[in-house]
């Protein structure tokens, strides 16, 4: 109970509580976690996410939207290319994307092109997340067979990320954003 209370600030009501979620998924969230921290030594927002097939990992990207000047450089867009490339398939059917933040309306329709399994996320995204923070595009039948998600894993180091990613910046920078 004490535990449920102390992390309770950072679940939003579409999000679940971090112990259903089991070992494999924690150590799958840690490696992208570890490419969130890789993209913000690098100067990029602190997003990272792996691609799972079969308890493998098959790719893994951080954010590097700067980098490559490309507005669609977001960690889920570049994992899911690299794992197409793989595969020599744009159908990824099996996989499983982690990501350390909810997706954003382009990550999650290019998931749900990829034909993903399972979608599981970290923190929520008050202002861009498409898993029900703002819209829900992962689920909306009206878009074709719908993309399970499930948010909330490791949600507080997700968070923490970004935090103090961009609190650094804006002493820096007050126009500082993603
Ligand atoms: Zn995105």
């Amino acid at each position: 109970m004490a535990k449920a209370l102390s992390v309770s600030w950072c679940y939003a009501p579409h999000m679940l509580p971090d112990w259903v979620f089991d070992e494999a998924d924690r150590d799958f969230m840690a490696a992208a976690l570890a490419e969130a921290v890789a993209a913000g030594e690098r100067n990029e927002v602190p997003v990272g996410a792996v691609l799972v097939r079969s308890g493998e990992i098959i790719s893994r990207a951080g954010n590097r939207r700067r980098e490559l000047g490309d507005p669609t450089g977001h960690a889920e867009v570049l994992a899911i290319r690299e794992a197409a490339r793989v595969f020599g398939d744009f159908r990824l059917d099996g996989c499983t994307l982690y990501v350390t933040l909810e997706p954003c309306p382009m990550c999650i329709t290019t998931c749900r092109q990829a034909r993903l399994d399972l979608v599981i996320w970290g923190a929520d995204d008050p202002k861009a997340g498409a898993c029900g923070s703002v819209i829900d595009l992962a689920e909306d039948r009206r878009l074709g067979p719908p993309l399970a998600q499930r948010g909330g894993l490791e949600a507080a180091a997700g968070r923490k990320l970004l935090e103090q990613f961009f609190a650094t910046r804006r002493r820096n920078s007050p126009d500082y954003s993603c």
